[in-house]
């Protein structure tokens, strides 16, 4: 099947590199010729674990290009995926569809026979329909079907995600289309993957679900989190106890410094947006994106708190910037609201990252940049694990102690043991834990 893919970022390029790996023929186009110049070169534009091999892999094999002349490659596709993105709309929360409307209208120039157009961008209900529109409107003649077929996978795992997907969804009421998706993805089905079939409107409100829905998750345990500090209770035995119970599940229960990245905060805004104008609006999803924007703040008071209440003049060495480990993405990582509070009280910040600092330093130009976590710690005044990388889950602590100007360590993923950091000579403060001085009170 020959596949152009309509953006080479975090999705297209995975999707496309792995469309290859199942034997298609895939082109990647994109508007930005630096990115598309460097995959030429064999350069990776991003970090994803495995990309770098799989790309070169399907090059070498002649499955998979790269170009930004979209209309030749559109011309020769029997299948093109939308892959560009949705970020939020400046000032109202809404989706900004100009990107997939634009990639539309492109797309529609250069149609030649039957062709699907598939959005695999997340894009809210109803956009299936703009984009049809779009393409009739600019060329009424073509023979075309448009599908939504909503993307999974994870950033930091994203390869495994889409090889080995819990489920696709592909929204079409058209049969040719659908023929042409069940055998774009027949590899993966007949590895049993389960394949939903469902209508268009639906697979676009499904994405928007599944990510409201792991948001909430991911919110209600730090909300748990918190009223375990206040009563003394274990907030990682409470979620391993409500997550034993097969109804929940152990996934997204881990207590943090809540959500980021480039999906979670867009897409609960974007669908508390269309909820609020189809006058159904999502209480909870709202409540839940509340939350999660206080708490990125609330962590860099938790650390100001650590720190006895002030950070004015000190200096505080940050562990991790991205939003999650194995990824080079800072969009909306709590790190970003972390770093403005302290910086706001006053404080230095020093930051080790080990694939997000080229991106940080953008967007956080008063941080300084240090070339590994002990570099990152000498002469601070407190130490805080801000993502959870492997790298930070076996410090050598008494090196690390020995570089800190003052022991303190706030651990907002809690990756390190309370006791065993207390009985190194540490002040540890994590999330949702009883620290060792309330137990003590409490004993009193
Ligand atoms: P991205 O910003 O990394 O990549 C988008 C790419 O599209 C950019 O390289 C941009 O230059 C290109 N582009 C924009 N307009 C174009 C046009 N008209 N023609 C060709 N290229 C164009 O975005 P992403 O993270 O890959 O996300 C893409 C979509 O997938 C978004 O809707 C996002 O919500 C969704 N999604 C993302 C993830 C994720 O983990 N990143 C997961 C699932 C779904």
């Amino acid at each position: 099947m020959r596949v152009a893919m309509i953006g080479a970022g975090y999705v297209g390029l995975v999707s496309g590199a792995c469309f290859a790996d199942f034997g298609h023929e895939v082109c990647c186009v994109d508007t930005d010729p630096a990115k598309i110049e460097a995959l030429k070169r064999g350069e990776i534009p991003i970090f994803e674990p495995g990309l770098d091999d799989l790309v070169t892999k399907n090059v070498r094999e002649g499955r998979l290009s790269f170009a930004t002349d979209l209309a030749e490659h559109v011309h020769k596709a029997e299948a093109v995926f939308i892959a560009v993105g949705t970020p939020s709309r400046r000032g109202d929360g809404h989706a900004d569809l100009s990107y997939v409307h634009q990639a539309a209208r492109d797309i529609a120039a250069a149609l030649s026979g039957y062709t699907v157009i598939v959005t695999k961008s997340t894009v809210p209900v109803g956009t299936g329909d703009e984009v049809e529109r779009i393409i009739r409107d600019v060329r009424p003649d073509a023979d075309f079907a448009v599908v939504s077929n909503p993307e999974f996978l994870r950033e930091g795992a994203a390869i495994t995600d889409f090889k080995r997907p819990d489920r696709i969804v592909i929204g079409t009421e058209d049969d040719r289309a659908r023929m042409v998706m069940t055998e774009i993805y027949r590899p993966l089905y007949l590895n049993q993957s389960p394949l939903l079939v469902t209508s268009r409107r639906t697979a676009e409100l499904t994405k928007y679900a599944a990510n409201a829905f792991l948001a909430t998750k991911i919110t209600f345990i730090n909300e748990i989190a918190d009223l375990c500090e206040k009563v003394g209770a274990n907030v990682q035995d409470v979620a391993r106890g409500i997550g034993l119970d097969n109804r929940i599940g152990a996934k997204f229960l881990h207590a943090g410094p809540g959500y980021g990245g480039s999906c979670f905060p867009k897409d609960t805004l974007a669908l508390i947006k269309t909820a609020q104008d189809y006058d159904a609006p999502v209480r909870i999803v709202e409540s839940v994106a509340a939350v999660n924007d206080q708490r990125k703040r609330a962590m860099g008071r938790k650390i100001i708190a650590a720190c006895g209440g002030s950070v004015r003049g000190k200096t505080i060495a940050l562990l991790g910037l991205t939003f999650k480990p194995n990824t080079d993405d800072m969009r909306d990582a709590p790190s970003l609201s972390i770093v403005t509070t302290l910086e706001d009280a006053g404080a230095h910040v020093r930051a080790y990252d080990p694939e997000g600092m080229a991106f940080a330093k953008t967007l956080l130009p008063n941080v300084e940049y240090a070339q590994d976590a002990y570099a990152c710690a000498r002469g601070a005044d407190a130490l805080v694990i801000v993502t959870e990388w492997d790298i930070f889950r076996a410090l050598d602590l008494g090196r690390m102690k020995a570089a800190l100007a003052s022991p303190v360590v706030v651990d907002l993923r809690n990756i390190y043991n309370p006791d065993d950091m207390e009985r190194r000579g540490f002040t540890y403060v994590s999330v949702g834990r009883p620290d060792v001085t309330m137990d003590e009170t409490q004993d009193a």
